[in-house]
């Protein structure tokens, strides 16, 4: 069994490590965003509460995701670990986690806020897949188009400037007292995130002691 959190500032590759990190090891991958935006598209009540605070950039309030994040672990699909993404962001999500689970390591994505600006403006999102995009160097095949499902890329609706300033103020603020937290516990591998993908799953591989990728 393995368990995960990956934590890195806002398009520093949490979401396309975690997938390929998932894909790998049957991992369950539960992105915290991604349950957010599901309820958002798909207007249930959960939506209705979270969609503006999303879209300003803020966070959500800690009993909504707390809520969220028990009630994904609790379904124990994750038969061979899973990897959390976006949880925790601050230190009372922290101390609720480290109550109820324990972890096998903490995979910190390093990326300088000059690059974050760049990588988050070249974002697109499936509208209908939610399969994430890269403008710079994961672009689709037909422009505004997905490959896997041909539905329409959109860029997330807090990628703007006013909201990224939001999150980043939110990131270094709160979150990053939450690694120092997992770094008592030595948990913490951190990781370059500005090399390509594929050098940044096979430098979380090494430090995580896990086998090479074999791709
Ligand atoms: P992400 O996709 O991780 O950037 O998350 C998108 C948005 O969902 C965030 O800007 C928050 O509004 C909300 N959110 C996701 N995870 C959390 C969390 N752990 N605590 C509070 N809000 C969260």
């Amino acid at each position: 069994m393995r368990k995960y959190v990956i934590m890195g500032v806002q398009g520093s590759g949490k979401g396309t490590q975690s997938a390929m990190l998932a894909a790998d090891f049957d991992l369950v991958h539960i992105a915290v965003g991604d349950i957010f935006r599901w309820n958002v598209q798909n207007h249930t009540k959960l939506g209705a509460l979270v969609r503006r605070i999303m879209a300003a950039g803020e966070l959500v309030s800690d009993d909504l995701v707390e809520g969220v994040v028990s009630e994904r672990l609790q379904r124990h699909d994750w038969n061979y670990g899973f990897i959390i993404d976006g949880f925790p962001r601050n230190e009372r999500q922290a101390e609720f986690f480290l109550e109820s689970y324990d972890i096998d390591g903490v995979i910190h994505l390093e990326l300088p806020d000059s690059e974050v600006r760049r990588r988050v403006m070249a974002r697109r999102l499936c509208a209908n897949c939610g399969l994430d995009y890269n403008l710079i160097d994961s672009s689709p095949h037909d422009e505004g188009k997905c490959d896997a499902c041909g539905g329409k890329l959109v860029q997330r609706e807090d990628d703007t400037e006013e909201a990224l300033a939001v999150r980043l103020r939110d990131y270094h603020g709160k979150t990053n007292p939450v690694l120092d937290i997992f770094r008592r516990k030595e948990y913490v591998v951190s990781i370059d995130a500005r090399p390509d993908k594929e050098q940044v799953r096979d430098a979380i591989r090494c430090a995580l002691d896990l086998p090479p990728s074999d791709r």
